[in-house]
């Protein structure tokens, strides 16, 4: 690495340059004499609090208000407690008094990428108003606010002025990933980290009504210092319309007299126009919209100064709880609804539908820009000039349904598989258990055709492979479980157990071991074998010739050749490359 001192890196970082602003939202900033001003504010939104500053300011708070409680949802793999902030006019403290209540709940959760923490400093900055300043006080009347400050523990206490090369402020950021450099924002399925299993946890007790994940942007430069967005029509469809018809017009007007520049979340491709994404389920809001928990992803603009993003997300997490406490009731109805439902079949994955299906145009409010050519990239190499132009561009929503599965009644899980059983029931899907073995009349997936990734992702070396259905009669021994999809986390189970979802434990990697083949024979057996099998059965042998006439690499391998003849006989494991997961017909 070059020896230069952090003065001179920053100063070799050179943003485009930020558009002025001066947002009424200013007004939201504590006077510097206020007891309960942040560090940020006292710091001009050059500092953020670190986890020990942040946690004896949420203590003090909590120990002059009574509405507000304290509750760690489970430690990191450093040790740290993960906080969550309740606050209850009725002093609803345990998920089943708050479960029980009239009132709707909202869960923000900020920093699960820590160096993205916004969220935090715009949620102690809406604690403080909604308790001991009293500003927005009566909005307790009718919700109850729960608050992760900081998700990501770990990964927010691994500090530096490097974190984030591309956001402007705070001056010292967290990492994006976790101690384990774990992203806790594709945990979400798999849930390997100790983090995100706590937050799932918490999403089963405490069912919140409205979820919020917060974090900040990378990539285009535009005008938007703040974006929102959530899946579409997908596995929460009546939730979904709440939020397009009920909360987004609030939440865009309350931005926009407080002086900022709401926009979708988009992203542009400059080749083709602006990309509306369906986030799968190992993102918290695929999975909050998987589970039937109506979740917003929020982002704001990594190049806008700190202190605009922050006001904005206050602004944000304020409308959309006040939104909540007044229209919640449409809301929880629509949860209701998307809830028992039961779609069959179930989709797995979505696409852009083909060009010709596009009609929706969208005037979006971006900075210019122009390519030069690079002599160091050797592409071409793009640059913001800060001066703001409209765009009428195309939008390409991934709307269009390209893989689905007819719902299965149950799935069955081998008792040896007692690991994926334990995976589920951490989702608090239910699970039951045989005690006496059964015979079962089931499809099962024979597995084609299997590609490995060359590099790790996530912990994770990841597989697709091509499943082709088998009818059998299975026997499940005694401690098999059967898992019905007939509950609330139904299509969770389907997108959890099914090989052609991109978000089964198949393609995690947790069968790895079924590709394996592990019995062989050798060739001198095999060799006088096939001898008698080519002379007993001129089908074969056609078949043998034929493939050898056709097949270069066939011809070539030996190996191949004598697999020709042993597969086709018993000795071969007749369960190679057979998915265990069953399928109840
Ligand atoms: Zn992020």
């Amino acid at each position: 690495m070059l020896s230069l001192a952090f003065a001179a890196w920053s100063a070799v970082v050179s943003l485009p340059p930020p558009a002025p602003w001066d947002g009424k939202s200013r007004q939201l900033i504590a006077k510097p004499d206020d007891r309960w001003i942040t560090i940020a504010e006292k710091t001009s939104f050059h500092a953020t609090s670190t986890y020990d500053q942040t946690v004896i300011w949420l203590r003090q708070l909590a120990a002059v208000v009574p509405e507000v409680r304290l509750v760690s949802l489970g430690r990191s793999p450093e040790g740290r407690d993960i906080w969550m902030v309740i606050v209850s006019r009725d002093r609803l403290f345990t998920p089943e008094t708050l479960q029980r209540s009239a009132r709707p709940s909202l869960l923000v959760q900020a920093g699960i990428h820590a160096g993205e923490i916004d969220g935090k400093d715009a949620g102690l900055m809406f604690l403080r108003e909604l308790t001991v300043n009293g500003r927005w006080r009566s909005l307790l009347d009718r919700a109850n606010f729960m608050f992760v400050p900081i998700f990501n523990v770990d990964g927010h206490e691994h500090a530096s002025p490097y974190g984030r090369i591309n956001q402007r402020g705070p001056d010292v950021t967290g990492w994006r990933t976790n101690a384990q450099n774990l992203n806790l924002n594709r945990d979400y399925t798999k849930a390997d980290t100790d983090e995100v299993r706590a937050m799932i946890a918490a999403l089963d007790r405490w069912h919140p009504d409205l979820y919020m994940d917060i974090h900040v942007t990378d990539g285009a430069d535009y005008q938007y210092d703040i974006t929102f967005g959530w899946n579409a029509g997908v596995h929460s469809p009546q939730s979904a319309r709440w939020l397009d018809v009920t909360l987004a017009p609030a939440v865009r007007g309350a931005l926009r007299s407080m002086g900022h520049i709401p926009g979708p979340l988009i992203s542009e491709d400059p080749a083709n126009g602006l990309t509306v994404v369906t986030l799968p389920p190992r993102f918290s809001t695929g999975y909050g919209d998987l589970r039937h928990i109506p979740s917003i992803l929020v982002e704001t603009h990594s190049l806008k100064p700190y202190e605009q993003r922050v006001l904005a997300t206050l602004v944000l997490i304020q409308s959309a709880f006040q939104t909540l406490g007044v229209e919640g009731v449409g809301l929880k109805r629509a949860a209701m609804v998307d809830t028992e439902s039961r779609p069959n079949p179930v989709p797995l994955e979505w696409r852009i539908p083909s060009a010709s299906a596009v009609v929706e145009m969208l005037d979006f409010l971006a900075i210019e820009s122009h390519t030069l050519p690079s002599t160091i990239s050797g592409a071409p190499r793009v640059e913001y000039t800060g001066k703001p132009v409209t765009k009428h561009l195309a939008v390409y929503r991934q709307n269009e349904v390209s893989v689905s599965v007819p719902r299965a009644r149950a799935y069955w899980i081998p008792a040896a598989w007692n690991e994926i059983a334990d995976r589920l029931k951490i989702h608090g899907i239910s699970v039951d258990r045989i005690s006496e073995a059964r015979d079962v009349n089931v499809d099962m997936y024979r597995l084609d055709d299997p590609k490995f990734d060359a590099e790790p992702f996530e912990g994770h070396t990841r597989v697709v492979a091509k499943p082709r259905i088998e009818r059998r009669t299975e026997r499940f021994p005694a401690g098999s479980f059967r898992v019905s999809t007939e509950q609330p986390l139904g299509d969770l189970v389907a997108v959890l157990l099914e090989p052609s979802s991109a978000d089964s434990l198949l393609q995690w990697g947790f069968f790895h071991s079924i590709f394996q083949r592990t019995e062989y024979a050798e060739a001198y057996v095999t060799e006088a074998m096939a001898e008698q099998m080519l002379a007993a059965d001129p089908a074969l042998k056609s078949e043998f010739e034929q493939r050898l006439a056709t097949d270069e690499g066939f011809r070539a391998s030996a190996a191949q050749r004598l697999d020709f003849f042993y597969s086709r006989t018993p000795f071969a494991d007749p369960r190679w490359r057979l998915y265990p997961i069953a399928r109840e017909r």
